[in-house]
């Protein structure tokens, strides 16, 4: 087997990059461990940023996003059961789109199998090698014989666990790394949302978020610690915590509904540089992780894709590799800005178990700035709609 780019992983950057190829007329295969459905049914982010929108849309997958998308102009700050509004539309002239990683996921995979491109489902023992030449090679298992694919370059799309940058010489890697001392608890419910934008909570029990996925989904948050069970948070302990923590009149109108999805997410930012070894070029989760506060993971993996695909485009249509040998450099500026603003977001709302009471004040002090100041709401809205792509070449 052979192709131009060998792309480890089917999850939404490793099918935008071989979408985004297509249309330069680049050749891709892609190799994913798990089934279609359950690429297509990972329940995970869900706020777009308007650059994000218009990349999808330049991808040629936009159609249905335009039709079932919410666009948000905004989102709200509740503290003390207030809400407070931070007006992107007025602040920065700018919104985010909610549509599902899943919907995401399944647009793209509609779109690259609707070409005839190759997607290999279900491979196993995906090993990477010769990227440091000029014939790197992907070997996988599938349906118990073992495969090679030759490519020319191979890029590692397969998320934080994935074997790309496990692939890569430890003293070629620099890693940074912050856990956090708490996870989040998420449920998917079929419930009408009960606010038009997404609530993000401060309370003294923790963080909550309310968010939605339709006009009939929602999708609820709560701040827990790391090594809770899941079977000890039955559906209404769930939404009585939610109550609890929002507060006021949003607190009364929240509708129960069916539970579809639940499950706890561990916090952390993580940071693996380099993005690029020979041949071997990482993207999204693979070299970055966020905590979702910022609601930046999925956008910063868009946003890598968009340099990786613009820099393997210039090599195979004029020969140039200024881009590719940039590619590192280009994707980290904008990763450090999110790894920032999440950090800082996550900072700003969520309990830290055994602080120093001093610390908890100064947070309580830094959430009233933010909700009085416009210069404050102004600089969180400049980075929640997403930083202007820096443009290269
Ligand atoms: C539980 C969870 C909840 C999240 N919630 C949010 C949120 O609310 N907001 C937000 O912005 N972001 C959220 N994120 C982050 C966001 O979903 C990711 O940033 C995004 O999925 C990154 O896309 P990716 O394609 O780089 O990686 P992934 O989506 O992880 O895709 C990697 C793909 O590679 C495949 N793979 C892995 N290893 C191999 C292998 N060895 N061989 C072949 N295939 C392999 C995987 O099966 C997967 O399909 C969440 C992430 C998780 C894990």
């Amino acid at each position: 087997m052979r192709t131009q780019v060998g792309i480890v992983g089917s999850g939404p950057s490793g099918l935008l990059l071989s979408q985004l190829l297509h249309l330069q007329g680049v050749e891709t295969v892609i190799l994913e461990r798990r089934s279609r459905a359950y690429v297509e049914g990972r329940v995970r982010a869900g706020v777009l940023e308007q650059g994000t929108v218009d990349l999808l849309n330049e991808a040629a997958v936009g159609e249905r996003m335009r039709r079932e998308g919410l666009v948000h102009h905004g989102i709200h700050i509740s503290l003390d059961g207030r809400l407070h509004r931070i007006d992107f539309q007025a602040l920065v002239g700018s919104a985010v789109t909610v549509y599902g990683q899943t919907e995401v996921t399944k647009d793209l995979i509609e779109a690259r199998l609707a070409t005839g491109a190759e997607i290999v489902f279900e491979v196993d023992n995906v090993t990477v090698h010769g990227f440091d030449g000029a014939r790197p090679k992907i070997r996988f298992g599938q349906d118990g014989r073992r495969r090679e694919l030759a490519c020319d370059f191979i890029a590692g799309c397969d998320g934080s666990h994935g074997v790309c940058r496990q692939s890569v010489p430890q003293a070629a890697l620099t890693t940074h790394e912050r856990v956090y001392p708490f996870a989040w608890l998420g449920m998917l419910v079929e419930a009408p949302p009960v606010a038009d934008e997404l609530i993000y909570a401060w309370h003294e029990r923790g963080f909550a978020l309310f968010s939605m996925r339709s006009p009939t989904r929602s999708r609820l948050y709560i701040q827990c610690t790391p090594d809770e069970h899941l079977d000890e948070w039955l559906d209404d302990r769930v939404f009585d915590e939610l109550r609890l923590r929002l507060g006021g009149q949003t607190a009364e109108r929240l509708q129960t509904g069916r539970c579809l999805e639940k499950g706890i997410t561990p916090m952390r930012s993580f940071v693996a540089e380099p993005m690029r070894f020979g041949r071997l070029f990482l993207a999204g989760d693979a070299a970055h992780i966020v905590p979702p506060t910022g609601a930046k993971g999925l956008n910063l993996a868009v946003a890598d894709v968009r340099v990786l695909a613009r820099a393997l485009a210039a090599f195979y249509t004029s020969g140039r590799s200024d881009l590719l040998d940039a590619y590192s450099a280009t994707c980290l500026r904008r990763v450090w800005k999110a790894q920032r603003f999440s950090w800082w977001m996550t900072s700003l709302l969520h309990r830290f178990p055994g602080r120093n009471p001093y610390d908890d004040r100064v947070q309580r002090a830094e959430i009233e700035y933010v909700v009085g100041s416009r210069a404050a709401q102004q600089a969180l809205a400049e980075n929640y709609v997403g930083l202007p792509f820096e443009e290269t070449g």
